[in-house]
């Protein structure tokens, strides 16, 4: 009975993100001691397996031998150094190995998603000042996309619950047409229909594009708001359309870089490059916070002048940190020596033939690309989705809902047993549940 003793002091102490605390109250919280692969272990002992990979994050799971001597041989060296006037071996190596993979370069660092965030769309801003066209300040965002949660990266996220308290401190932006295919008719392709909502954008940027810096989006899934998928044609004549109206196409691929889809970056699925690239969540696989901003030598340029008040002049105490950047080459070395992305493909082709046991529970719209899965579940109600969570808390299977949707992100490291546990699990809960 360890874990009360915990619950009771963190309910005293902690203000926890993403949650009414009243009703946390009520449904208590789970105290977690330890880690180790897939498993997150509580004071009790008792095991979760952790399908959403703590929002995302662990790429490799938890406790991971091979980043965490990354970080304990940066840690005799040096900890934290500023990175203004200073540079270090971590941050210049990550530099090169991102700016390989992504073709951007001059990587510019950050402590988390929301900061990766502000970060691109004050460069894009800053970047149109510096070359005359002060009028393009407006950034263009998708319907139901989630950029993050401080002021900046909230102008550009669609989720009402979110912004409405805070209505007077946001700027606005404008919203474009999502190509979630789930909004698309009855009978129509998610390609058609994506190709529809590219007629909608160029629409929209043939009136305005004067005043358009940027247009952001998360490619091919939107993740916070339900795992929304989108076909990559989309991607690709979106590209085309920036490119001609002269907008930088910002790719948040915070949630889904780094293999998540089926390739390094989701991009890839369009054979596109983007102007800015934004990074966090798996770039440290999960180990400490980081996120990068990579952006083309074009832009770069813009801001390489004799003037101060041109230059990029954005700061975090925490820029870089040589024990985040070494994480982040952790990550990246478990890519070079593990096949990956081939192997994501087989867990992918498994989960997928699993998950056909779902089917017969009242679902919607089941949905995958690379790893992760999603479905809707029809016509519950929110008493039945926090029975579904509870239950399966309690049987040892940790998921987070979103709305009526359920999804399964995993660590790229679950294996055939712990898949199983993991859709057996998620069939039982539901079917006891309705
Ligand atoms: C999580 C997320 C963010 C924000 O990152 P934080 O580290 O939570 O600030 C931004 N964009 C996308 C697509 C995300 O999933």
């Amino acid at each position: 009975m360890k874990n009360k003793h915990y619950i009771d002091r963190s309910l005293k102490s902690l203000w926890n993100p993403c949650t009414q605390m009243k009703i946390q109250q009520a449904q208590s919280i789970i105290p977690i001691r330890r880690g180790k692969g897939v498993w997150l272990y509580d004071y009790d002992d008792k095991k979760y397996l952790d399908a959403i990979s703590s929002w995302w994050v662990n790429l490799f799971g938890h406790n991971q031998s091979e980043i965490k001597k990354f970080i304990t041989d940066q840690l005799d060296l040096v900890e934290h150094i500023m990175l203004a006037g200073l540079t270090h071996e971590p941050v210049i190596n990550l530099s090169e190995k991102l700016s390989t993979l992504t073709n951007l370069g001059h990587a510019f660092y950050g402590s988390d998603g929301s900061n990766a965030i502000e970060i691109a769309i004050k460069m894009s801003v800053h970047y149109w000042k510096n070359r005359s066209q002060p009028k393009k300040n407006k950034i263009i965002y998708l319907e139901n996309s989630y950029h993050g949660e401080t002021l900046g990266a909230l102008s550009v996220t669609d989720i009402k619950l979110f912004r409405k308290n805070y209505a007077s401190l946001i700027k606005k932006n404008n919203l474009i047409k999502t190509p979630d295919w789930r909004y698309a008719y009855k009978g129509e392709t998610a390609e058609s229909y994506a190709l529809r909502c590219i007629q909608d954008l160029e629409i929209y940027l043939q009136e305005n594009h004067q005043y358009i810096a940027a247009f952001i989006l998360e490619p091919l899934v939107q993740c916070a708001t339900g795992m929304g998928m989108y076909h990559s044609v989309y991607l690709k004549k979106a590209r085309e359309l920036c490119t001609q109206y002269q907008i930088h196409l910002i790719d948040d691929e915070i949630a889904v870089g780094f293999g998540r889809t089926g390739k390094m970056f989701a991009f890839e699925h369009a054979n596109i490059k983007p102007d800015f690239i934004c990074l966090s969540k798996g770039l440290t696989g999960g180990y400490l916070p980081l996120s990068a901003v990579l952006t083309t030598d074009e832009i770069y340029m813009a801001f390489y002048e004799n003037k101060i008040e041109k230059g990029f002049l954005h700061s975090h105490s925490y820029t870089g940190n040589p024990l985040a950047c070494s994480a982040a080459l952790g990550t990246l070395s478990y890519f070079e020596n593990h096949d990956v992305i081939n192997q994501n493909n087989k867990t992918s082709a498994y989960i997928s033939e699993r998950i056909k046991i779902l089917a017969t529970l009242p679902i919607s719209n089941i949905r995958n690309i690379g790893m992760i899965w999603a479905f809707d579940l029809e016509e519950v109600t929110k008493n039945t989705l926090k029975k579904i969570s509870m239950k399966a808390i309690d049987r040892g299977l940790l998921i987070r809902p979103i709305g009526q949707t359920i999804y399964f992100m995993p660590p790229y490291v679950i294996n055939h047993d712990e898949i199983n546990f993991m859709i057996d699990t998620t069939l039982e809960v539901i079917e006891s549940s309705l």
